[in-house]
């Protein structure tokens, strides 16, 4: 039986229709309204299409949208003064700076450099350790929208569930990982090196895949009726000249044996930014001390 397909277009729209009844409500409520700021270093395209899109979205919303642009040969030390301005700034309560970063700038600094009550992205080491231990603070992203549309595929209750992260960055397998098992899933994080990775996704009734490697994940390794998230995307070409967008997972063959499977483009990725509008919001009501309104 094809697999359910998990509409990650309008669950995201929903979830930003969510974040601007809260945004009105803050506006009304206490003369609050979110800001955003985005900072892009250098010309990289498709950096320039996700940066366009923040700011579009976060004006969508009923929020402030701000833009920090520095040439590709801005030194470490620009980038981190931008950051500083932006720390000190009310008007502003979430910053994200644009990855990748020139080799020039130390990432690890400027992601580090940012105020941890406005790190929208999740990666400073303060919101990790947060999310390490179970405590409140800023959850990255793409595996907070993951653990959405799972939920939606599965209902709230996950515990006991056997998943399987395929992929072990800090951006997405391993606070994915750590996700699931806030969940009470049991979790293996699979990797580069992991020997069998076939009868490893064939244990996982939930199976969340982050390589960067086009339908790497084969049908035959789908466990029958397992949810399927596929977070991985690949540019490849067509035969017109021009490119088109595919995931880890080979689609087709996967929907034949997943009950749920999320496709690309359409599934997590438009999950990204509507999450990071729903952190804007969090830490916007953080910074001001007021309840988070409804949405
Ligand atoms: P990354 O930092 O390059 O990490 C890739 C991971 O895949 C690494 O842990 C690597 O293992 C593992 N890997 C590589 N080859 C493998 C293999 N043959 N078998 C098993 N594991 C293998 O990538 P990322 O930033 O996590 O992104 C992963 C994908 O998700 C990319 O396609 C990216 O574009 C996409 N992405 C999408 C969104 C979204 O919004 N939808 C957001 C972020 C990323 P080692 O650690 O052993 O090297």
């Amino acid at each position: 039986m094809a697999a359910r397909i998990i509409d990650g277009k309008a669950f995201a729209a929903n979830l930003r229709a969510g974040v601007a009844t809260q945004v009105a409500a803050l506006q009304s409520a206490h003369g609050l309204t979110p800001g955003l700021a985005v900072v892009l270093v250098g010309e990289d395209p498709a950096s320039q299409v996700y940066v366009r899109n923040k700011g579009k979205q976060t004006i969508e919303a009923g929020m402030n949208s701000v833009e920090h642009r520095l040439p590709a040969t801005a030194t470490h030390e620009e980038v981190l003064s931008v950051v500083a301005a932006l720390n000190a700034d009310p008007a502003v309560h979430g910053i994200l700076v644009q990855l990748p970063l020139p080799p020039q700038v130390d990432a690890d600094a400027v992601l580090k450099a940012i105020d941890p009550a406005k790190d929208v992205d999740g990666f400073h080491p303060i919101n990790s350790g947060n999310l390490l231990a179970g405590r409140p603070g800023l959850v990255p992203c793409t595996p907070q929208g993951c653990v959405m549309l799972i939920k939606d595929a599965l209902g709230d209750d996950l515990s006991g569930a056997e998943a399987a992260v395929v992929g072990r960055s800090n951006i997405v397998g391993k606070p994915m990982a750590i996700l699931l098992i806030a969940e009470s899933c049991t979790v293996t994080v699979a990797h580069s090196r992991t020997r069998d990775l076939a009868a490893t996704c064939r244990r996982a009734d939930i199976l969340v895949v982050a390589v960067g490697r086009s339908e790497m994940i084969k049908g035959a390794w789908i466990k029958p009726g397992a949810t399927v998230i596929d977070v991985g995307m690949n540019r490849i070409p067509k035969d017109d000249g021009k490119t088109r967008l595919v995931g880890d997972v080979a689609y087709e063959e996967a929907s034949e044996i997943a009950g749920a499977i999320t496709p690309v483009p359409g599934g997590v990725g438009p999950m990204t930014i509507a999450c990071l509008l729903r952190n804007t919001v969090l830490a916007a009501c953080a910074q001001a001390d007021v309840a988070v309104p409804d949405g």
